[in-house]
């Protein structure tokens, strides 16, 4: 009877790579990536890989001691649910959301690869599905820089990978700013083009109010996180109050902060972090809750992983794409007709650049 391997040996490295375009939003600016990747080895000499990306390159330090400190606690256990349960258990004094979840995000990402390569299976076939294309948006631009840039920068986007649909970055002081980013995106796209805007929770939620409900003639696809993330009560009246569907859930610590915003009628659609929702595991029971929910659901960014996610996902809705991670995967994915389809190989969808790890890598 075939086993699943134990853990013999884990390898967590850090990198920062470069963003092809800086990330301009309420949240700050960057305009490079820190990712955390880590290798799992078995003793049956298959290695489980992961990466997360906690913006912050100073906060990896504290990220990689709390993988170590998981690895330590899980007695060689490879098995991605018992380990979930063993880390779950022992963070619950620390707290369990916040480092720990994405801690244990990582970990749970590389068990699941570990697991799919000794299945010799696909992630999206590990779990049922099929490899094949899912529906994405360009989400690789459209900062908050000037709106005389953002017309030419939105063609660049659609052309990256034949798109149809792209995501905007609002939030100015003044409704005026907002509309005439808007307006410089549309007068280049045309009417054809989807267009979702995310505030990064930019504003309090009387000005929300306000601006959404002014936003909700210029045909939007979605309006994403105008206020802070657990501002449930917010949420409930912004949902209720404006037509445009309101789209948020990449701060999501777990399921049970979708369950919360489901009981509460707080969004219409949702977009879990594989790092923030706590990994394979933690999407699997967010999307079953979704699924029943009826709430449309999109990832937010790890496009490699989330396209296979996807594919078993019965209210997918849009990937994320974005290539943030991409300096560092010897196999990055590539949009073809505004489509991604997961890697077909062992695994969950990401193989890595060794050269350019070690050209990237810096100490924590
Ligand atoms: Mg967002």
């Amino acid at each position: 009877m075939p086993q699943l391997g134990r853990i013999k040996n884990v390898v967590v490295r850090t990198v920062v790579v470069p963003l092809r375009r800086a990330v301009i939003a309420d949240i700050g600016k960057f305009d490079h990536w820190p990712l955390i990747l880590t290798d799992i080895e078995l003793d049956n000499d298959v290695v489980g890989i992961s990466y997360i990306a906690p913006y912050r390159a100073k906060a990896m330090a504290s990220i990689v001691a709390e993988i170590r400190d998981i690895i330590g606690q899980l007695s060689g256990c490879s098995a991605p649910f018992d380990a979930v349960q063993v880390a779950q258990k022992a963070l619950n004094v620390i707290g369990v959301s916040g480092v720990s979840t994405l801690a244990t995000a990582a970990i749970d990402m590389a068990l699941w690869d570990a697991v799919a390569k000794q299945a010799g299976l696909p992630l999206v076939c590990l779990l049922g599905g099929s490899v094949g294309p899912v529906r994405a948006y360009n989400s690789n631009g459209l900062w908050r820089h000037s709106v005389d840039t953002l017309g030419e920068e939105a063609k660049e986007l659609l052309t990256e990978g034949g798109f149809t649909a792209l995501k905007l970055r609002l939030g100015n002081e003044h409704l005026e700013q907002d509309l005439a980013a808007i307006n410089a995106v549309r007068e280049a796209v045309g009417d054809h083009v989807d267009i979702m805007v995310d505030f990064n929770q930019a504003l309090g939620l009387g000005d929300a109010i306000r601006r959404c409900c002014d936003l909700d003639d210029q045909g939007l696809y979605w309006i994403e996180e105008p206020i802070l993330y657990n501002n449930l009560i917010g949420y409930a009246e912004l949902a209720k109050r404006v037509s445009t569907p309101i789209q948020m859930g990449e701060n999501f610590y777990g399921e049970r902060d979708l369950m919360n915003f489901v009981r509460a009628n707080a969004t219409q659609y949702v977009m879990p972090d594989l790092m923030r929702i706590g990994g394979i595991t933690g999407w699997i029971r967010t999307s079953g809750l979704a699924s029943a929910a009826g709430i449309q659901m999109s990832n937010h960014l790890y496009p490699e992983i989330s396209a296979h996610l996807l594919r078993a996902t019965p209210t997918a809705h849009w990937l994320e794409y974005v290539d943030w991670a991409s300096p560092i995967l010897s196999k990055p994915l590539e949009p073809r007709n505004g489509q991604l389809s997961p890697l077909n190989e062992p695994g969950i969808g990401i193989a890595w650049n060794e050269s350019a790890i070690a050209k990237y890598s810096v100490a924590v």
